[in-house]
């Protein structure tokens, strides 16, 4: 247990650097670091643990081991670029418990760029939030990561257990990132995510599959139309069919326990659609890409079972479909919810750290959507939180991270970090470097 000493040094060590914390994390914000264009966001991060004197390994994700991994998810584009950094801190004398403190350093893209007040990569401050794509979702948490690590060292402490801070590609389209790490070894005792999450520590999240379905029809003078078969009135049927599924679904999710409050928490998602030539030809293609969740302790096998007989059944009985059956293809994601089991001790210290920040009970929460905590919670047993900062209008127009939250958020895995992993006095040498 920290003395209350301990505890007001980090605390206002997180104080301190709070404003080079803020210009850092807008630093990394204005990286646009788009699906396999991580790299120059990732070589500030790994420059930035070199810093600190933490032992960096960064590499390539293989796709034919993650192909191996029953939790990976489909590789529909080159991994040439895309690179997991890991910093390690090793323990000068070892007593406490260790910790993975994982944050993605991809972000989605930014939609139409007029529809932002300002650019998506400017990374403004204003009125108490960082805006810009990432900001909330999540560089603001990866960057609070080490930030709290400094805060420890800044109070004359240093950890007792190993420490391995990840910043992973690849979380907002496969989970294969931290995958990757997984594979590569890095394990812990407890691991913590800082996706922004309103303050609250995630209890379940959805599982998701990306897929696509291509349809096909019969092309045609427009002048003729009889004559061919519309693949975009086809895709149509298919996808009422799938909302007919969804619906099905969002049923059946009714009486699940950790879904029965919400109001639909499963969506299918048609993210993209492509399809045609020309506008006096009946359109012989068209393919559309899917997102589609399902609840935690359902497999993305029986959910993928499911999907595709939905398809097959179209195919066969809607009339717009002339007797073509669609391909369907996975595309990325192909992951099972999580439920975070409850009387961790990892919660317990993560309440008790919070209460002592806030003044408020830890409040628990599901998230309708992926988030990485599978990895470690169903495939090595090791409870994976995720918490962090409150942050608005995420994969929208003008995301943006509420900075005193972000200060909260940080002095509370400052906290947790020194009571999990333990303490000890350091000496001036193991202070970081700025
Ligand atoms: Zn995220």
């Amino acid at each position: 247990m920290l003395t209350s000493h301990q505890r007001q040094s980090i605390l206002d060590a997180v104080d301190e650097a709070f404003d080079r914390q803020v210009r850092f994390t807008a630093q990394l914000v204005s990286e646009p670091s788009l699906r396999g264009q991580e790299a120059a966001a990732q070589d500030l991060l790994q420059q930035v643990m070199q810093d600190r004197g933490l032992q960096v390994e960064r590499w390539a994700l293989d796709p034919e081991e993650l192909a191996t991994h029953p939790g990976a998810g489909a590789v529909a584009v080159s991994y040439e670029h895309t690179e997991n950094v890991v910093g390690t801190y090793t323990p000068v004398t070892t007593g406490g418990r260790s910790l993975i403190l994982n944050g993605h350093v991809d972000v989605v893209p930014t939609g139409i760029t007029d529809f932002w007040s300002r650019s998506p990569w400017q990374a403004e401050v204003k009125d108490g939030w960082l805006y810009g794509r990432g900001a909330g979702d999540m560089k603001a948490g990866l960057a609070a990561n080490l930030f709290a690590f400094d805060a420890v060292l800044a109070a004359g402490l240093r950890p007792t257990a190993t420490l391995h801070f990840q910043s992973v590609p690849e979380e907002e389209s496969t989970g294969n990132g931290t995958l990757a790490a997984l594979q590569r070894g890095y394990t812990a005792d407890a691991v913590l995510i800082s996706e922004p999450t309103q303050g609250a520590l995630v209890r379940a999240h959805l599982g998701v599959i990306w897929f696509s379905v291509r349809v096909s029809g019969q092309a045609a003078h427009a002048a003729e139309m009889a004559n061919g078969s519309n693949a975009l009135d086809a895709a149509y049927a298919v996808i009422a069919d799938l909302r007919s599924l969804e619906a099905e679904w969002n049923e059946r999710a009714a009486g699940h326990p950790h879904l029965a409050e919400l109001d639909h928490p499963l969506n299918f998602n048609v993210g993209i659609i492509q399809g045609g030539d020309w506008p006096s030809s009946v359109p012989d293609w068209c393919e559309f890409s899917v997102r589609a969740s399902f609840p935690p302790g359902t497999s993305a096998e029986d959910a993928w079972r499911e999907i595709d007989e939905c398809v097959e059944r179209s195919a066969r009985t809607n009339p717009a479909l002339a007797g073509m059956a669609p391909e369907t293809r996975r595309t990325g994601f192909f992951a099972d919810g999580y439920v975070l089991g409850e009387g961790s001790e990892a919660e317990a210290t993560l309440a008790g750290v919070h209460q002592a920040v806030t003044g408020r009970e830890l409040e628990t929460t599901t998230v309708t959507g992926y988030i990485d905590s599978r990895v470690y919670g169903l495939f090595a047993g090791i409870p994976a939180m995720v918490f962090g900062p409150v942050a608005e209008k995420l994969h929208g127009a003008d995301e943006r991270v509420n900075l005193e939250s972000l200060r909260e958020v940080t002095k509370s895995i400052a906290l947790f970090l020194a009571e999990w992993c333990g303490v000890e006095a350091a000496r001036p040498g193991d202070r970081p470097t700025e």
